[in-house]
Formats: C-alpha cells, sequence, structure tokens
C-alpha cells in the first residue's frame, strides 16, 4: 500500500471529480505493486463495492485520458493497468513473462535511457517512452525445474 499518494487529491488535481468508483479504482491500482488487467481491478473493486464490469472500464479509460493511469500494452494479451509517473512514482521498465503473462514494475534505475540524447537525434517527437523486459519469472522457472 503506497503512503504517500492521495488518491482524491490526486483526482481533484487532475480535475475530475472524486467519487468513491474512480477513488477505489485509482487505490486499487496504486496499492498494488504490479500492473493489473481490467478484469484484476474489476474482481478488486467489486469485493467493496457493487460495481459493473462496464463502470470500470470507463474509469480506467478516464484515469488514462487524465494521465493518472497508464496503460501498458504488452505482449499479445490484454492491456495492463499502472499508475501513471506522478511526484511520488518515477517512471520506470516492465517485466514480462512470456510463460504467464505476469506483469512486474522493475525499478526506475534498473535501466538508464538517456532521453536527451533520443531527444537531440531523434527526427519527430518523443511524447513517452515504454521499456519492456521479456523473460522468464520465477514461478514458470520454478515450475520448469521440477
Ligand atoms: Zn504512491
Ligand atoms: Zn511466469
Ligand atoms: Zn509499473
Amino acid at each position: 500500500m503506497c503512503q504517500n499518494c492521495n488518491y482524491q487529491k490526486l483526482l481533484e488535481q487532475a480535475g475530475i471529480d472524486a467519487t468513491a468508483n474512480r477513488i477505489q479504482i485509482l487505490e486499487a491500482i496504486g496499492s498494488n505493486n504490479y500492473p493489473l488487467t481490467a478484469a484484476d481491478v474489476f474482481k478488486i473493486v467489486h469485493r467493496v463495492q457493487s460495481i459493473n464490469r462496464v463502470t470500470v472500464y470507463r474509469i480506467l479509460d478516464l484515469l488514462v485520458e487524465n494521465d493518472l493511469v497508464e496503460r501498458l500494452r504488452i505482449g499479445s494479451r490484454a492491456a495492463y493497468y499502472g499508475l501513471a509517473p506522478n511526484e511520488n512514482h518515477a517512471a520506470h521498465p516492465h517485466f514480462y513473462c512470456i510463460e504467464c503473462g505476469h506483469v512486474d514494475c522493475l525499478q526506475a534505475k534498473a535501466i538508464n535511457i538517456d532521453a536527451d540524447v533520443l531527444k537531440r537525434t531523434f527526427p519527430g517527437e518523443i511524447i513517452k517512452m515504454d521499456v519492456r523486459v521479456e523473460g522468464i519469472c520465477k514461478n514458470c522457472l520454478k515450475q520448469k525445474n521440477h
């Protein structure tokens, strides 16, 4: 659970109403230490609040549009949602398990990209960078070794 983020305040700062559903969804994503699929978010929020899938999808879209949540398109599976970089959370690369599809957050400093060099040398405009590391997660490795 993140002690630093105030989800209600994040919503208000983005200029959108901090409704109970929105706070719950943002908190579900923010307090998890790896990115979640929309189905995961629904399962978590549904436990504490009566909400339907369509509402969850709509709110996820809204949170992505307002840069509170980032949508990660990783592998061929469903999109994953993680907290967008904010004052408490640096942008960071992600790990994708090619066996089970599990996605993990990696430390921001694990991979060094010189964004300034990229911006100077790339002939277009760079808006967002997403680094993906692929491999086999520790659970799948364990199963393989049995
Ligand atoms: Zn936080
Ligand atoms: Zn795996
Ligand atoms: Zn992440």
